[in-house]
């Protein structure tokens, strides 16, 4: 496992990480302190349009906020606010979040405060209506909240754990590609969590199912949120039990040991069939490095 300072150094080079906004969650449930941070005229709204985002001179387009029904992010190092807004019209100059943080031309404070915007608008506008009761809830607590006026019930932003694991037996590293991943990409095997289990217990059920591959020791490395639209991937390295890989094709199109040096030639795009692992923004990415280093 990285010591501290390596673990703050992998997660700042890791997409979607490294937010500095002060969400004020002690201040964001007081509307009328909302509405104060919103008439503050350095105040700024980002529209996103599903995960499009206005880049304008290579920034996020900002307006002034308006009156209508707006996440507030939170407060920047001057103290001004940041709210974030769903666009239904496609927007101009318009880039989706994946391409921005592969290309990693933008602070990663500011790809962070983009994914934090993605999964929240998201999650309001798939729970409009109460899942207790079927009534219309509303917005409350600045975007952190919806309320159900009919049965009081309160419902709150979800976010969804991954497991994602590079699996290891001696010198030789576990990876596994979908049918529908982009020719020659291999990667740690991955999965959603379920309820009533823990971090480890969920990879070495997801591995076992995936790859018929036993897991013991369980390492956690880093995590990154994965605003597509509400994950947060949980980085792992674990030790193989057994070496013989039986694939649920259900899931997988193939997975197979890779070497230490052919990893390190997929690293480097010089794999001699063309294979290669996901950019060095994924956090798939970031394990395998761990494990092979
Ligand atoms: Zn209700």
């Amino acid at each position: 496992m990285p010591n501290d300072a390596g673990a703050l150094a992998l997660s700042r080079s890791l997409g979607f990480c490294g937010g500095s906004l002060d969400r004020a969650a002690a201040f964001r449930g007081d509307v009328h302190w909302v509405a104060t941070r919103r008439a503050d005229p350095e105040a700024r709204l980002i529209r996103l349009n599903g995960d499009k985002v206005r880049i304008l001179d290579g920034r996020i387009h900002c307006e002034q906020p308006g009156e209508d029904d707006i996440i507030f992010l939170g407060l920047d190092d001057h103290g001004h606010a940041i709210f974030a807004g769903e666009e239904t019209a496609p927007l101009p100059d318009a880039r989706d979040l994946r391409s921005l943080a592969i290309e990693g031309q933008l602070p990663a404070r500011d790809l962070a405060m983009l994914a934090q915007a993605r999964s929240l608008l998201h999650w309001h506008q798939r729970h409009r209506f109460c899942a207790n009761c079927g009534h219309q809830t509303e917005m409350r607590d600045g975007g952190y909240r919806r309320h159900c006026a009919h049965c009081t019930a309160d419902h709150f932003p979800r976010t969804d754990p991954v497991v994602i694991i590079v699996v290891r037996n001696a010198n030789s590293f576990l990876l596994g590609r979908q049918a529908s991943w982009a020719k020659g990409r291999y990667s740690a095997l991955a999965g959603f969590m379920e309820p009533g289990e823990t971090i480890e217990e969920a990879a070495r059920r997801e591995v076992l199912e995936e790859a018929g591959i036993r897991v013991g020791a369980i390492t956690y490395v880093a995590s990154q949120p994965w605003p597509f639209p509400a994950s947060l991937m949980l980085g792992l390295i674990g030790q193989a039990l057994n070496r013989d890989i039986v694939i649920d094709k259900t899931e997988l199109e193939d997975a197979r040991w890779f070497s230490r040096a052919e990893i390190r030639l997929m690293f480097e795009e010089r794999h001699p069939d063309g294979l290669g692992v996901p950019p060095p923004m994924a956090i798939a990415h970031k394990i395998l490095e761990t494990a092979i280093t």
